[in-house]
């Protein structure tokens, strides 16, 4: 069998008294891009936050690259984020007083690249997402469409092996999220990236090359996209 690049492993998580998930088991090949979709409050952030390293389980396992993620510190979890994950929410969350280019550049900066090199690396993802013209506006000042390509070049400028997006297109009228999936499945494709995209609508999930269901804080059936 391929081993997956990203896998969680009878994976139980709770907030306080609240079980969030009982026991998820989920494993992503290299290069898929799979929806994980459900009722809401059946899991599915808390399940992509773990297979972000983000949120630990408190039982279980996480494989990230053939990698157990769930037992290494904060410090080493939060490395790997910056070098190999992108991540796009739902709202973007978008740093307002910073211009478009800016927050492009984040995950480089923060990867130690100098401002000058981040910055220009972010020019391509402008161009290509439809962005020209823009770079200089501050984010608090664009269109939500516009902040979600903006928030979707950031997810993928330091070409990460795995995306997590959490309901990237929820704020978008369904044009403009149709748009926002086509750059983000192409961008995806070109450059063989693993995506993680939770969504609960159907519209969305037919972008993906598989689905799965969260229920109840368990990874319920698995169906071929249609
Ligand atoms: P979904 O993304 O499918 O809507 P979540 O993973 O956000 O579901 O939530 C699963 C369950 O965990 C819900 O009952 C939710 O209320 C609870 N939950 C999620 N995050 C927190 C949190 N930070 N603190 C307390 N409860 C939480
Ligand atoms: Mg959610």
């Amino acid at each position: 069998m391929i081993e997956a690049m990203i896998e969680a492993k009878g994976v139980k998580l709770s907030f306080g008294q609240t079980p969030a998930l009982r026991g998820a088991d989920l494993a992503v090949e290299q290069g898929e891009i799979v929806a994980v979709m459900g009722p809401s409050g059946s899991g599915k952030s808390t399940l992509l936050h773990c297979l972000a390293g983000i949120l630990v389980p408190d039982e279980g396992e996480i494989h990230f690259g053939g990698q157990r993620i769930d037992t290494l510190g904060e410090t080493e979890r939060s490395a790997l984020r910056r070098d190999r994950c992108g991540f796009v929410f739902q709202f973007g969350q978008l740093v307002p007083e910073l211009t478009a280019e800016e927050n492009v550049a984040l995950p480089l900066l923060l990867a130690g690249v100098r401002r000058a090199k981040a910055v220009a690396a972010t020019a391509p993802w402008f161009a290509k997402l439809g962005l020209d013209g823009l770079e200089r506006r501050r984010s608090g000042e664009l269109s939500g469409g516009q902040a979600q390509r903006v928030a979707l070049a950031r997810g993928l400028v330091a070409e990460p092996s795995v995306l997590f997006a959490d309901e990237p297109t929820g704020a978008l009228d369904s044009l403009t999220g149709e748009q926002v999936m086509d750059l983000l499945v192409a961008s995806a494709r070109e450059q063989g990236t693993t995506v993680v995209l939770v969504t609960h609508e159907a519209r969305v999930a037919a972008y993906a090359d598989r689905h799965v269901m969260v229920r109840d804080g368990k990874v319920a059936s698995l169906a071929a996209a249609s």
